[in-house]
């Protein structure tokens, strides 16, 4: 299959040649092509949205609004071929790809469309004047988005931007592509206006970092990693585009000596390994209180032992593939490094898998005991499913440890008491925590973190803000 950029309402070939595999994580084998996009693909899409710009600010929030709604209610009616196509594109389980990927990537438009509509400009009285403040759209967004919740992440870009207003060029991850194309079908099915949403396929040194510093783009929404980030923010820094940058993290889970154990158990093996540990929240160190150390972490390797790793196509599989050989190889390192560095590898290998997945990326999710609280196995981002345990006696020594990192993206407290659990909470220098929680997403709250975990905050009222220019009218009484 031969994917096609979508530039101003057509499903369009690309300038050059030049084609991008596309593999199945779990089996190795290619199934797809995608256009390598030339600058001038991207200058098209580019001249696309800027000219799709007048008609779109135009139109009213309410008429934006039922747009999205449309666009919901027809990926609904396609929510198995999102899911069946995001886990073929990942290597994720369908459940998983169903539950999340196209549960999200379908609600994202119709949270989104109840905001819009109801959103409204503020009224500031002075004793001699009245400020009026709206939100006007910000101009032509690009958006560039990962390959681990490929679909998910870019609906809740798209959302808010055209629904504020602005019109953008979509470049998805070369690696998990398929979704944002079935996104184009079903912007194309609606009767979108031309021009509002255009998807540009390629790489993101090439087609990416084009769109990032094209002069006639006025704002970034990039979510990736942070030294892509970095680049990013580099090339958008001297035309002062507005941005927003989701970048990496290394999330602690902190488990309490008054925790419940069952709870605990099940809800840090789900966000130690949740997407074969592919989640930026993922809590990939945790913190066991003393008491409970021994206890907790035997309960937590058979927890993990007794995940079924295997066919993504299969409703039974809890894990599936890495994304790709490479990422493999990077995941594999880290193993390599922890052993280095003093590590005991509790529980890992390889999965024994039947022939036709001998080809894919696997790895059995991974323990690892006895690191230095600020080893690079402990304190870096490995984006794999490497979880490394380690012991604390305080409260206050797990908060030191959650707080030894660059990153500062989320966290998670697991405990019997809410109130420590939210004084731990508070003095964790993330964007998120949960409290015997994870992952429990209410789209109204802000998302995003601080220090190499980004700059911004997405989610409701924050989106919009992004999305927008607030402007002040001040008005002299008479
Ligand atoms: P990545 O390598 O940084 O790529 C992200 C996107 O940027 C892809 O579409 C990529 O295109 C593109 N890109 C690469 N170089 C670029 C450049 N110079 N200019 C513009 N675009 C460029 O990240 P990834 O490996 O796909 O995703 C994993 C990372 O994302 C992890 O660090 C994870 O923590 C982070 N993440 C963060 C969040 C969050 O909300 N904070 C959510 C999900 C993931 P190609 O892939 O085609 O090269």
């Amino acid at each position: 299959m031969d994917l096609m950029n979508y530039i101003n309402g057509r499903f369009q070939a690309h300038s050059g040649d030049e084609w991008l595999e596309v593999l199945e994580p779990a089996t190795g084998r290619q199934f797809a092509r995608v256009p390598l996009s030339s600058p001038s693909d991207v200058d098209s899409a580019v001249l696309a949205a800027r000219d799709a710009q007048a008609g779109w600010r135009e139109a009213s929030q309410s008429e934006r609004a039922d747009w999205l709604d449309k666009i919901a209610d027809e990926l609904e009616s396609r929510y198995e071929d999102i899911a069946s196509l995001e886990s073929r594109d990942t290597g994720k389980p369908i459940s998983l790809a169903r539950a999340v990927d196209a549960h999200r990537s379908v609600s994202n438009f119709r949270f989104f469309a109840e905001m819009v509509r109801e959103h409204q400009g503020e009224v500031f009285e002075m004793p001699d004047a009245t400020n009026f403040v709206t939100h006007k759209p910000v101009g032509v967004g690009a958006l560039i988005t990962p390959w681990n919740l490929p679909l998910y992440l870019l609906s809740w870009k798209v959302a808010p931007a055209i629904g504020m207003g602005n019109t953008v060029v979509c470049k998805p991850s070369e690696l998990t592509p398929m979704t944002a194309n079935l996104l184009m079908e079903v912007v194309d099915k609606v009767g979108l206006p031309p021009g509002v949403i255009n998807l540009v396929h390629g790489d993101g040194r090439g087609a990416g970092s084009t769109l990032v510093s094209h002069r006639d783009v006025d704002l970034v929404s990039f979510t990736g990693g942070t030294l892509t980030g970095s680049k990013v923010a580099e090339a958008a820094a001297p035309q002062f585009k507005k941005i927003s940058l989701e970048l990496g993290g290394k999330n602690s889970s902190i488990v309490l000596d008054d925790c419940d154990i069952d709870l605990a158990v099940k809800g840090v093996v789900r966000s130690g390994f949740m997407n074969q540990g592919q989640v930026c929240l993922c809590g990939s160190r945790v913190l066991v209180q003393d008491g409970i150390y021994d206890l907790f972490v035997g309960r937590f390797i058979e927890e993990v032992e007794s995940m079924k790793i295997g066919d993504p196509s299969d409703e039974q599989t809890e894990l599936g593939a890495l994304i790709s050989a490479e990422h493999l190889k990077k995941v594999e390192g880290y193993i390599e490094l922890a052993k280095e560095e003093g590590g005991t590898v509790l529980t890992g290998g390889y999965p024994c898998l039947p022939k036709p997945l001998a080809g894919g990326n696997w790895i059995a999710p991974t323990v690892v005991s006895g690191l230095k609280t600020d080893s690079r196995c402990s304190t870096e981002e490995i984006f794999g499913p490497v979880v490394t345990v380690h012991r604390f006696h305080d409260d206050e020594e797990a908060v030191r440890i959650a707080n030894n990192t660059r990153y500062g993206l989320a966290g998670s407290v697991w405990t019997g008491d809410t109130s420590r659990g939210k004084k731990v909470a508070d003095s964790i220098h993330t964007g998120m925590v949960w409290v015997n929680t994870w992952l429990h997403r209410d789209l109204r709250a802000p998302f995003g973190g601080v220090g190499d975990s980004g700059v911004g905050r997405e989610g409701g009222k924050w989106s919009l803000g992004f999305f927008s220019e607030a402007t002040n009218v001040c008005v002299k009484h008479d």
